[in-house]
């Protein structure tokens, strides 16, 4: 009975909200402009905010400062990252290693152990274009929430339907359609990453 299954989860999503627990760790060694700091705390992540809960998903945040160290030839390191919770690292730029080169205004992924979101403040966006240009931190965090967070990213077209995938997620929450998947996919996220 999928119609069953379907409605009892279309029952328990409407009911209640999911708390996520986020950790902003902000990079003391980041150097950026004040004109972005305001853009980004002002309207890029409070727009953010406002598509996870109008979804039944609250994000219960805390913050600390950290660092991102960018060590020639190595794997950047990070710190200041605390468990249990999404972190999102708010820095000037993606470490090369970690963007390829690209300028990418941000990356996910599970960083020894914790999982992780980094934000490039000089390049993040609110909304722009539907399906395609998605506010940078709901895009970040969705891939999170939505699991994407537990494999590299696929070469090919497999990551690049992650990608639409989760531009087509976030613009119904810009547009406020009611997003069942993402309060369940944030209650499996908690779930596995609670204690
Ligand atoms: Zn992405």
């Amino acid at each position: 009975m999928a119609g069953g299954l379907l409605a009892g989860v279309r029952a328990w999503a409407a009911g209640g909200e999911v708390v996520v627990p986020v950790h902003h760790v902000l990079d003391r060694r980041a150097a950026c402009r004040a004109r972005h700091v305001r853009d980004f705390w002002g309207r890029i992540w409070p727009q953010a905010v406002a598509d996870f809960a109008q979804c039944g998903v609250r994000l219960a945040v805390t913050s600390g400062e950290g660092e991102v160290e960018r060590p020639a030839w190595r794997t950047p390191v990070v710190q200041g990252l605390r468990r249990g919770c999404l972190n999102v690292v708010v820095t000037d730029r993606i470490p090369v290693q970690w963007d390829g080169g690209r300028g990418l205004a941000g990356v996910t992924a599970m960083y020894r152990g914790h999982a992780m979101c980094m934000i490039a403040i000089a390049r993040a966006h609110g909304h722009r274009i539907p399906f395609v240009a998605t506010n940078t931190c709901t895009h970040e965090m969705l891939h999170a929430v939505l699991g994407d967070v537990f494999e590299n990213r696929p070469a090919g077209w497999r990551g690049q339907a992650r990608e639409s995938r989760v531009d087509a997620v976030a613009t119904g929450l810009w547009w406020g359609g009611g997003m069942a998947g993402v309060k369940v996919g944030a209650g499996g996220f908690w779930g596995g990453w609670g204690g």
